[in-house]
């Protein structure tokens, strides 16, 4: 059955100001195309446009996902404190984690990612080597408790994902698993229209990257990353300066977890590295470095609010003294040997006399690089340490690198036996052995990917959607909604177009032309028809191309075929 949706009816309240609290191009836009409002902090409802927009991006989602031979399935919101416990997330995970109890007082988190579910889910059904590889995923609701949510959709507390999950018996099923969901992603960028480039995200092993992201470039987004136009490096900032740690400094890539043995006080740590007493007061954090945690101290407040605006840090947790007491953890670092990723310690302008802090230890080797990005980089003499930026020699080839923003639209990860090993998810071997699984974890932002399309795609006048991932690929725009004629030559095209398969909306508003216009514009449909009476009366109606502007008369009757 062939409906057509008429503007009438349509639920998108348009705004006519720019709303105050809206930075960003993305959100502005979508606040004022009626498409998305916020309910609280970084919870938003999705209008009946964005909704039809983000159905779109998940059909493509499911579409690559079902082609690699990744089985959908829908996992429970809520997940259980005890799995949560098992892998040892309950606490690293931090304050992101929404956390309820229920009436019998067993506590649950609200999904914030699935790797716990899904381990425990196949954990004693997948048994035998014969039964793996298998990709399950699912396109859902999360919940993070972000420190700081903003820009709308792009950085939500409550927002969609799909995630996917693979288990393995072997690193080279893993593999393959993994590159399949890399190629994937790369595509679903293309089909959504995203110009995107796959970044290393981790330091890396020399011959292969165990995870990438996604960067839709824009310059309003919050990831800086660096490439090299000549041999294709590209890494976002954290793993730029550890990849050069592993391919050219004396680490081995390992774990390393160093402390401060013998300091018992943040003053004295202070004093051992030589930090202004007033640069520490707040400035202890433990931070989930990819599972372990580990002190580190940050140096000043500007550290602490990039840290906050989760610039610097993924995975956080602020900890008073008392705090850090109780977890019996040292006061310490990580150097840069074997960096985990995400783990750095920064350094503050005002740091600068003192940036070269080698220290020598009794116990434990460690030494500290101070590093910011977007600013000099500084060089460990000790640890022959660099962190790249834009300008600096590619750490692979030498020419000079470039450096681009980015919006994180998606991220593939080798997670191997990180949750496995612990929560008991084993099959037997060929030779008959007990193994823990091989694990990958696949993330899509589906909210933040609308997001990222519209920072991409508009002009002074709105949204451009790309065909692709457009609410209607079509609008009838009436200019005459008294004239007869107008009217049924608009009903005539909106019914074949849907007839056709092409989703259309008549704008059959009783407004001036220059409100509809606008409001078209703004909301982004690629392909205007413009029905009005001296065209009807030509037998003509006019088709605007939203992206270019282009406008051509088209003989009403073959408008319908000529659109799109
Ligand atoms: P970020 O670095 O931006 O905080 P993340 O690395 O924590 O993101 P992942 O755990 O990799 O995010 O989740 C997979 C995908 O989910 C991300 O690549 C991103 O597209 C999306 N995503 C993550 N956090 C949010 C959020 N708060 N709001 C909207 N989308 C998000
Ligand atoms: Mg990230
Ligand atoms: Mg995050
Ligand atoms: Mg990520």
């Amino acid at each position: 059955m062939t409906y057509v949706m008429k503007m009438s009816n349509l639920y998108a309240p348009t705004l006519k100001e720019d709303p105050a609290e809206a930075d960003l191009v993305s959100h502005r836009l979508l606040l004022r195309a009626g498409m998305i409002r916020k309910m609280a902090s970084g919870i938003y409802s999705y209008l009946p446009l964005a909704w039809r927009s983000l159905k779109k991006i998940e059909e493509i989602v499911r579409d690559e996902m079902d082609a690699i031979g990744a089985q959908e399935c829908l996992l429970p919101i809520l997940t259980d404190a005890e799995l949560w416990r098992l892998s040892g997330r309950w606490d690293a995970y931090g304050p992101e984690l929404m956390r309820i109890v229920d009436r019998h007082q067993r506590q649950f988190a609200l999904g914030p990612t699935h790797e716990e579910t899904v381990t425990d889910l196949v954990k004693n059904e997948l048994a035998s080597y014969r039964q793996l590889p298998v990709s399950l995923y699912q396109i859902q609701t999360k919940f993070r408790d972000e420190m700081r949510p903003r820009f709308g959709l792009m950085r939500g507390r409550e927002f969609i994902m799909k995630d996917a999950y693979s288990f393995s018996a072997t690193q080279a099923s893993l593999q393959e698993c993994y590159e399949d969901m890399k190629a994937a992603y790369g595509r679903i960028c293309e089909r959504c229209g995203l110009a995107a480039l796959p970044v290393a995200a981790d330091s890396g092993q020399i011959g292969g990257d165990t995870s990438v992201e996604y960067m839709a470039l824009a310059d309003s987004g919050e990831a800086s990353l660096v490439y090299c136009d000549s041999c294709g490096f590209a890494a976002d900032d954290e793993a730029a300066s550890t990849r050069v740690s592993v391919t050219e400094g004396p680490g081995d890539g390992a774990l390393e977890r160093v402390s401060t043995p013998g300091l018992a006080s943040i003053a004295e740590v202070a004093a051992h590295f030589d930090i202004p007493e007033n640069a520490t007061r707040k400035s202890l954090a433990l931070i989930d470095g990819g599972g372990v945690p580990v002190v580190a101290i940050v140096a000043g407040d500007r550290e602490l609010n990039e840290i906050k605006a989760g610039h610097l840090f993924g995975d956080y947790h602020l900890m008073d003294e008392e705090e850090l007491a109780a977890t019996g953890l040292h006061k310490g670092f990580i150097g840069p040997v074997g960096l985990p990723r995400g783990v750095r310690l920064v350094a503050d302008e005002s740091l600068r006399e003192s940036e070269r802090w080698v220290c020598g230890a009794n116990e434990v080797d460690f030494h500290l690089t101070g590093a910011c990005p977007g600013r000099d980089f500084e060089v460990d003499e000790w640890a022959d340490l660099v962190t790249v930026v834009a300008g600096d020699p590619c750490p692979v080839c030498g020419e000079e690198l470039s450096g681009a923003r980015g919006i994180e639209v998606s991220q593939v990860f080798q997670l191997g036996t990180k949750y496995s090993l612990p929560m008991g998810a084993t099959f037997t071997d060929e030779a008959g052995r007990t193994q823990p699984m091989l694990m990958g974890c696949y993330g899509v932002g589906i909210s933040r990917t609308l997001a990222a399309v519209v920072e991409q795609h508009h002009d002074e006048a709105g949204i451009i959607w790309p065909v692709s991932v457009a609410p209607y690929e079509v609008s009838i725009v009436l200019l005459d909604t008294k004239l007869q004629a107008c009217v049924a030559a608009g009903d005539r095209l909106a019914f074949e177009l849907s007839a056709g398969g092409i989703d259309v909306v008549l704008d059959d508003r009783a407004e001036r032309p220059g409100v509809k216009f606008a409001d078209n514009d703004l909301m982004g449909f690629p392909y205007q028809i413009i029905v009005g009476k001296r065209g009807i009366a030509a037998g003509t109606v006019e088709i605007k191309d939203r992206a270019t502007g282009e406008r051509v008369d088209v003989a009403l009757d073959d408008a319908s075929n000529y659109a799109v």
